[in-house]
């Protein structure tokens, strides 16, 4: 049963697509209209209007055009029940499940458990490093402590620990009833062998200090593991692979916290790393963000100017040597 076309109007008449694009990037109020750099290509000077009256966007570059339900679908690539699911969300309006399951496509529900998967693992993890007895757990904390990070900050982060045996998470994923193709499409497992799924799945996160990453509406999407132990040699960082959920140039550790302190200042610090990045934040510095490998390349620039203005300042705020990250 597809939505029905009054809720639809409900939906857009609860929306005003200023204020959804401004929870986005920053808009700009020039006459009755307001710009921006387009979102949907690359471009140095504004040519992307946002009309109040008409409710609608359009681009004199590249001639994208819509309504609210038409950029979030854009925006989020998402299909059109998802969008409208997205706005209903937004606005408070329900939308019957079934009416609006009937119309999702296969990887829109399995991005939606992608979502749900990384979110409660999230939580897991985290009670993990508050409250496990684990030898590791113990070092973990201490770990936090030395770099001032205290139990309320990582509680504010919602920081955790990934067990050193990866059968521990593991166990706890097949009691949450998550199977093993969720698992390796959540980006929190991987199969053994490539060729053979039978031979069955292992903890991508091993040992690791867990650092949620989100995407605009907060959602727990992907982690960045980071070691704790001085004898472990591997890689400092490492992140998800992309998932449905997930694509790397489009996220930032902290985005989700500072992006209005960032719009405010005109101006973002980026941080080498997510510890640099909370202490900043929690020491009133919040227009911060840490990328996700050391490579910073035009898309990343490109999504914090949507947030900074073209004019707007980023800073580097690197120092010490970065060579162990792993992007
Ligand atoms: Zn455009």
């Amino acid at each position: 049963m597809p939505i029905p076309e009054e809720t639809i109007q409900q939906i857009l008449g609860s929306t005003d697509i200023i204020e959804l694009i401004e929870g986005y990037f920053p808009l700009q109020k020039r006459g009755q209209d307001y710009w921006a750099c387009c979102p949907f290509h690359s471009e140095k000077t504004p040519s992307f209007k946002v009309s109040p009256t008409r409710q609608g966007y359009y681009c004199f570059g590249c001639q994208a055009k819509g309504n609210a339900i038409g950029f979030v679908m854009e925006y989020e690539s998402l299909d059109f029940p998802s969008a409208v699911r997205r706005l209903a969300d937004r606005a408070g309006i329900t939308i019957k499940e079934d009416e609006y399951d009937q119309k999702a496509t296969k990887e829109n529900l399995l991005k939606k458990k992608i979502i749900h998967i990384n979110q409660k693992a999230s939580l897991w993890f985290h009670e993990n490093l508050l409250k496990s007895n684990s030898s590791e757990a113990s070092e973990a904390r201490e770990y936090l402590r030395q770099r001032k990070i205290d139990i309320q900050i990582a509680k504010n982060w919602t920081i955790g620990l990934a067990p050193e045996n990866g059968n521990i998470f593991k166990n706890w994923c097949e009691s949450q009833g998550f199977n093993n193709e969720q698992m390796v499409a959540s980006g929190l497992m991987s199969y053994r062998d490539q060729e053979e799924f039978s031979k069955g799945v292992y903890s991508r996160f091993r040992n690791r200090i867990m650092f949620p990453l989100h995407n605009d509406y907060g959602d727990t999407i992907a982690f960045s593991g980071r070691v704790f132990t001085p004898q472990n040699k591997l890689a400092k960082y490492v992140n998800s692979p992309e998932t449905l959920a997930f694509k790397k140039s489009n996220v930032f550790f902290g985005l989700n916290k500072s992006k209005r302190s960032i719009a405010k200042k005109e101006s973002v610090i980026i941080c080498e790393g997510q510890l640099d990045l909370i202490r900043c934040f929690e020491n009133g510095i919040e227009n911060v963000v840490a990328p996700l490998g050391t490579a910073l390349n035009e898309k990343h620039v490109n999504l914090l100017k949507r947030f900074t203005g073209q004019q707007g300042e980023v800073v580097l705020c690197f120092d010490s040597d970065s060579a162990g990250y792993k992007a």
